[in-house]
């Protein structure tokens, strides 16, 4: 008996994980953390302070109110 099922269930959290970004990073870059194709395509704004993911719209981080750099004045 298989479980198809639920293998498809793991690939596909697996292929949405954060973790899966830097072990393909990893392998292209040799550096851990490095996220290749993904980042290259849409970086994702982070506040500088706490690194919180933002949508690229704030002025402020929601969560520590560091001053984000990526709304231009
Ligand atoms: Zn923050």
């Amino acid at each position: 008996m298989t479980n198809a099922g639920n293998i498809q269930k793991e690939m596909n959290r697996i292929q949405n994980s954060e973790e899966i970004a830097n072990i393909f990073g990893k392998l292209v870059s040799g550096r851990m953390g490095y996220k290749a194709v993904i980042d290259v395509t849409k970086p994702a704004p982070k506040c500088e302070k706490c690194g919180k993911i933002l949508e690229g719209t704030e002025k402020f981080c929601p969560d520590c109110g560091q001053p984000t750099s990526f709304v231009k004045k």
